[in-house]
């Protein structure tokens, strides 16, 4: 396979372009954001303008597209999955239309890949999903990021009521218990706890109560890393490190060291294709108070953090197209910490 991500859940990744702005508390150690900074990029905050990439960049998901057709496979052993937009929000107004419509013809021209478009702007899908996109695109999975009760739920209803071949939530980091999340129309849940410094707390108990609200519905289970401070009983899971080979497991990502109960990765069935109808007004979910645009307090332009653009956009972009997997002139060691918190 070319290009490769430690995603569990995810083969490949590829980005229309880079940059986005905190929307949620979830987003508030985003990795996204912490390696664009590492590569100088000013692609990040409100007002700065998203990084597009280069032709060279568009072209290896051709490429892969080509080797699937061969009959080549991912994780799940059945599909090549691309992870799209793990740099940025596919639908993110901020985000840049030419390469938004770029991607959408770049998915209907690779049938063989599985493209998975995660989003925490689901309101926007109604005004960005393509105008062709009918029950939703053959090899396109469409999903939300479902991490707290306040700003995931409201996320989760707009996506039940979105046309999509498969409907998945990522619930990461989870941040408080969700179980009772209406799981309706949902195929997949994605399950994990933060990574990273100043990482905050992940209650096991709150990932076995979604498993069993997983297995009640139909819906896959996916528990993907215990995160960096996992607890169980009030009292800190002890991730064991080192694991028997010899390399440092500090976030909890590998899977001998889950807890047995939660040893559980289980795939959507991509054979079921169950599309709700459409609402008449998608928009009308997101209608609460508790939904606040991207620039209200206390993710507005004055104290976001991420609102720090730097000046070498042209450097690193160069260095982004050259490099493999999202390293543009970082070496290992630099690039190590940033993407273990993938
Ligand atoms: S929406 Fe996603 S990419 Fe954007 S800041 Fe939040 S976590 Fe990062």
């Amino acid at each position: 396979m070319g290009k490769f991500t430690k995603i569990a859940w995810a083969d490949s990744t590829s980005n229309p372009w880079w940059g986005c702005e905190m929307i949620s508390p979830g987003c508030i150690h985003c990795y996204a954001r912490t390696l664009a900074k590492r590569t100088g990029t000013d692609c990040w905050g409100h007002g700065a303008p998203r990084l597009s990439m280069g032709d060279s960049y568009w072209a290896e998901s051709l490429a892969w597209n080509e080797q699937a057709a061969a009959g080549a496979v991912g994780k799940d052993g059945k599909h090549w999955i691309v992870f799209a937009g793990d740099m940025c929000d596919i639908f993110d107004d901020a985000g840049l239309p030419s390469e938004r419509e770029r991607l959408w013809n770049l998915i209907r021209q690779t049938p063989h890949l599985t493209w998975v478009l995660l989003s925490k702007r689901p309101e926007n899908f109604v005004k960005h999903l393509p105008a062709d996109w009918g029950d939703g695109y053959a090899n396109v999975w469409l999903g939300v990021t479902c991490d707290d009760q306040e700003h995931g739920y409201p996320r989760v209803d707009v996506l039940r009521n979105t046309p999509a071949k498969i409907r998945f939530l990522s619930c990461e980091p989870l941040l408080e218990d969700i179980s009772d999340v209406n799981l309706e129309g949902i195929d997949w849940l994605i399950v994990g706890g933060e990574s990273g410094a100043s990482s905050r707390t992940f209650d096991l108990a709150w990932a076995r109560a979604l498993k069993v609200r997983c297995a009640e519905t139909d819906t896959a289970f996916f528990f993907k890393q215990l995160g960096s401070e996992p607890t169980e009983s009030g009292q800190p899971f002890s991730i064991p490190n080192p694991q028997p080979n010899g390399k440092r497991d500090v976030h909890g990502k590998a899977v001998v060291n889950f807890p047995e109960d939660l040893r559980t990765q289980e795939w959507p069935d991509s054979d079921r294709h169950s599309p709700l109808p459409r609402t008449p007004s998608l928009l009308s979910v997101f209608q609460t108070p508790t939904n606040q645009p991207s620039d209200s307090a206390p993710f507005d332009k004055a104290t976001n953090p991420f609102s720090n653009p730097g000046p070498r956009r042209a450097d690193a972009q160069n260095r982004i197209e050259s490099f493999p997997e999202y390293a543009p002139g970082l070496s290992s060691a630099e690039l190590l910490p940033v993407l273990q918190w993938v």
